[in-house]
C-alpha cells in the first residue's frame, strides 16, 4: 500500500484524534530519554546519532552540507569530533569525567593534553558559583579554546597540585548535519516546526522538542492535510542559516511556523509572537494555548529570529513552557531527566496538534466587493436582520465580517475582534456568501 492510500482524509475533531494517543507524553518521554545521553554539537557525530534515534519514528532525510560551504553570511564550521576528556591527578582516578556527563566539556573544544598546576588550570574551568552543586553548560563555538565544566563545590574540593587534562578531540573538514521531512498537503503553502538540535545532555533544551516534533511528524504521516508541513530538525542558528541558504524558494511558501524547545517542563505555556506580532499563527496560539504567557518578538532566543530576518520575514513564533533562560536549571546540568515529564511533553503536543488544527479547519473569506463598504440595503442585507432587537449587533457582525474578510482573518479572528459570538459571525458569513459578498478561500 502506497504512503498516500494510507493516509487517511480528516478534518475537525477527527483529525486532532488521529494524531493523539493517550501514551503519547510516556512515548515523548521515552524517546528525550533515549538521546538525553548523546554528546550533540553544532556539527558532529552527535546530531547524527540523535537523527538515527529519531528516524526510528518518522521518516528524517539526513542532509550534510561540506565544512567552508558558505550560508548567507556564514560558513559552514569545522566538524567536531570527541572521544573523550578528563582531569586527573598523575596518581589518580579521573576527577573530571566525560564519561559521565558529557556537559564537563567545554562543548567544540580544541584538543589538549597537558599537565598544569591547579592555578594554570582553573583559567579553562567553567563553573556556576551561585549553583554550586551543577555543572554549566558552555559552548564555543566561533572562539577556538580549550575547556570543561563542573561544579563549584567539586573545584573548590580540588587541592593544589599538578592535574593531567585531555580533551580528545578534533576540529575537521567535515560537514554540517540537519534533518528534514516534508509532509506534502494538497496545498504547497506551507507550515514550519523547526527544533534545535546542538544542545548535548539537556532534557528540557531541547531532547524535548526534538522527541515531541520526530512523534508528531511519525503520526502526521498518516493523515491527509491541507497545508504541507515541514519538520526541520537543525543545529541552532548555524543549521537554520544553512537551510535557509539553501531553501529560498521553499521559504516563500511558508506562511506559519513554530519553533519549539523547553517543551517538557512543569511550568506552563508561554509563546513569543512573530515579529509582525499579529499574524495568523499568533491568534491561532493564543486561542489555543489558555492562559499563556505571551511576550512579543524580541531578536534574540531561538531560530525564530533568523527566519524572522528581515530579507525572509516569516511568520514564525515560538512555542514553549517555561521560557529559556528564566528557570534555574536552564544550560545546567539540573536541566536533566525529572526536570522534564510524560504529562507535560503531553500537553505541548496536544497544544502544537490543537494549532495544526485550526490552521487546517479556519474559514477565511474574501470580500468581493472590498473597495468602499457594499451597498446592503439595495441588496436587501439590512431587511434581512433589521427590526428586531439584535439588529444593531447583527449589523456590526455583517459591517465586521465584510471589513475583516481580507483573506488573512478566520471567522474566529473576526468573533474575537468584533467581540461577537462565533455562531453569530458564521451565521453573517453565510448571509453574505448567499448575496455574494463573500468567496470561500
Ligand atoms: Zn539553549
Amino acid at each position: 500500500m502506497s504512503a498516500d492510500s494510507a493516509a487517511q482524509s480528516v478534518t475537525g475533531a477527527s483529525l486532532k484524534a488521529a494524531l493523539d494517543s493517550p501514551g503519547i507524553g510516556d512515548a515523548i518521554y521515552r524517546l528525550a530519554t533515549e538521546i538525553y545521553p548523546i554528546c550533540r554539537s553544532i556539527t558532529g557525530e552527535g546530531v547524527r546519532e540523535t537523527l538515527r534515534a529519531l528516524s526510528k519514528h518518522a521518516p528524517i532525510v539526513q542532509h550534510e552540507v561540506a565544512t567552508g560551504t558558505p550560508v548567507l553570511d556564514w560558513t559552514v564550521p569545522k566538524e567536531w569530533v570527541i572521544r573523550d576528556a578528563w582531569i586527573k591527578k598523575a596518581t589518580g582516578a579521573r576527577i573530571v569525567d566525560f564519561q559521565k556527563h558529557n556537559l564537563h566539556v567545554l562543548n567544540y573544544s580544541t584538543p589538549i593534553r597537558a599537565t598544569l598546576p591547579l592555578a594554570e588550570l582553573k583559567k579553562n574551568i567553567f563553573t556556576l558559583p551561585e549553583q554550586p552543586d551543577l555543572i554549566p553548560y558552555r559552548t564555543s563555538y566561533y572562539n577556538e579554546r580549550w575547556g570543561f565544566c563542573m561544579s563549584q563545590n567539586a573545584l573548590d574540593a580540588l587541592p593544589d597540585g599538578d592535574y593531567e587534562v585531555c580533551v580528545d578531540s578534533e576540529l575537521k573538514d567535515g560537514s554540517l548535519t540537519y534533518g528534514e521531512i516534508v509532509h506534502r498537503g494538497a496545498s504547497d503553502e506551507e507550515v514550519l516546526f523547526s527544533v534545535h538540535t546542538c544542545h548535548p545532555s539537556l532534557a528540557n533544551d531541547n531532547c524535548s522538542g526534538m522527541a515531541l516534533l520526530a512523534l508528531l511528524a511519525g503520526a502526521m504521516a498518516k493523515v491527509k492535510t491541507r497545508y504541507t508541513y515541514r519538520f526541520l530538525f537543525a543545529p541552532g542558528t548555524i543549521g537554520a542559516i544553512t537551510w535557509l541558504a539553501r531553501n529560498g524558494e521553499a521559504a516563500k511558501r511558508i506562511k506559519h511556523g513554530l519553533v519549539m524547545s523547553c517543551v517538557g517542563d512543569r511550568g506552563g505555556f508561554t509563546y513569543k509572537r512573530t515579529r509582525r506580532g499579529n499574524a495568523r499563527i499568533d491568534r491561532v496560539m493564543t486561542r489555543v494555548l489558555n492562559d499563556a504567557k505571551i511576550i512579543d518578538f524580541f531578536p534574540y532566543g531561538y531560530d525564530e529570529r533568523q527566519y524572522a530576518s528581515p530579507g525572509f520575514d516569516l511568520d514564525v513564533g515560538l512555542f514553549q513552557r517555561t521560557q529559556f533562560a528564566t528557570f534555574p536549571e536552564y544550560h545546567t546540568s539540573g536541566d536533566n531527566l525529572d526536570f522534564i515529564t510524560p504529562d507535560a511533553l503531553a500537553g505541548s503536543y496536544r497544544a502544537v496538534i490543537s494549532a495544526i488544527d485550526a490552521l487546517e479547519n479556519e474559514r477565511r473569506y474574501l470580500n468581493t466587493v472590498p473597495h468602499g463598504e457594499p451597498q446592503l440595503g439595495r441588496r436587501g442585507l439590512y431587511a434581512a436582520i433589521g427590526g428586531d432587537k439584535d439588529s444593531y449587533a447583527k449589523s456590526m457582525a455583517m459591517l465586521w465580517v465584510l471589513n475583516l474578510s481580507d483573506g488573512d482573518h478566520s471567522l474566529e479572528d473576526i468573533a474575537e475582534r468584533a467581540g461577537a459570538e462565533l455562531s453569530v459571525i458564521e451565521a453573517t458569513a453565510v448571509l453574505l456568501e448567499d448575496a455574494g459578498l463573500l468567496r470561500l478561500l
